[in-house]
């Protein structure tokens, strides 16, 4: 047993040192990824569930890597967040975001919204609200249309300060989401105390809905949702029983592959010209 044991540990130690190594490489790599200007933004429609019009997308970052290809955001946000590199990250997506809105705006297609995700790295910057303030100003993007998406992770330290910070974002007329909700633990807390106008229901309850079985998680969150008065969007939208479902059931949007992957902004555009709907 013991030399089976042994076995065990040279067997798993290469692959520790190899993703370390692998660690490593990410992490200097992404110290020159902004001024490189590998980082680019793709967008998933967010699709209006009653007039099958598309209303919103997210910004979702992609990473470009010369040799490392494209790299999936879980394999370097997390990085990111841990060397603080995410606070230049993601006033570079930020304000990417909030341009490409104006722009789409500009060419004739509404009032889109834009959802941009939010660290929480970012969220303890004391900058923030007015590096948010000089994007929407710089861009000239109506506050109403840019969505700031928060995790729970944000919420984590001091609830007072949260809640004053999140006061302070919602002065400036944006809307404000929760992502992922139902995931974490403490989801209820937040609604009691916190300004929010959307609830994002996790793609992991989504995935309940099928054929034959009741979603109650989903159902009872939409219901919920509407009782507080919030938006509720069902991200990970994958089939068209998913789609029934959510419709029947009063969900206010869509996100998911059903309707569209994540898009470059070419596509995107392609898809708003062709005036695409569900
Ligand atoms: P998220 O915010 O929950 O974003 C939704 C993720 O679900 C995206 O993954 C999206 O591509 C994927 N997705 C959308 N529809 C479907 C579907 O129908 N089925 C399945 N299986 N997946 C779907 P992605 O783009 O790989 O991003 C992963 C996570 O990385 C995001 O999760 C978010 O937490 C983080 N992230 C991405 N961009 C940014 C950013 O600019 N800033 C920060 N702080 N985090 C980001
Ligand atoms: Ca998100
Ligand atoms: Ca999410
Ligand atoms: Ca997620």
């Amino acid at each position: 047993a013991k030399k089976l044991g042994r076995n065990n540990t040279q067997f798993y130690e290469p692959t520790m040192n190899e993703e370390a190594r692998e660690r490593l490489r990410i992490e200097s790599a992404l110290r020159n990824a902004l001024e490189r200007r590998e980082f680019v933004l793709h967008y998933q429609p967010q699709v209006d569930l009653q007039s099958g019009r598309v209303v919103g997308m997210e910004a979702l970052l992609r990473w470009q890597h010369p040799e490392l290809g494209m790299v999936a955001p879980q394999r370097f946000i997390g990085l990111a967040e841990e060397t603080g590199m995410i606070v230049e990250i993601g006033a570079w997506v930020l304000r990417t975001a909030c341009a490409q809105a104006r722009q789409w705006q500009d060419a004739g297609h509404g009032a889109l919204r834009v959802a941009v995700n939010l660290s929480p790295r970012q969220f303890s910057e004391p900058q923030l609200v007015n590096a948010i303030t000089e994007v929407l100003e710089h861009t000239g993007l109506p506050p109403a249309c840019l969505d700031i998406e928060l995790t729970e992770g944000l919420f984590m330290h001091d609830v007072t300060q949260a809640v004053e910070l999140l006061h302070k974002l919602k002065s400036l007329g944006l809307a404000l989401s929760i992502d992922d909700f139902g995931t974490g633990y403490s989801s209820f807390s937040y609604l009691r105390h916190f300004p929010i106008d959307v609830l994002k229901i996790d793609r992991s309850f989504i995935s309940d809905i099928n054929e034959d079985d009741e979603a109650a998680i989903v159902v009872s969150i939409i219901a919920l949702a509407h009782n507080l008065k919030l938006r509720v969007i069902a991200e990970g939208v994958e089939t068209e029983t998913q789609v029934n479902y959510l419709r029947r059931h009063g969900c206010d949007e869509i996100q998911g592959y059903y309707f569209s992957r994540p898009l470059p902004v070419e596509e995107f555009e392609q898809l708003l010209r062709q005036g695409r709907d569900l």
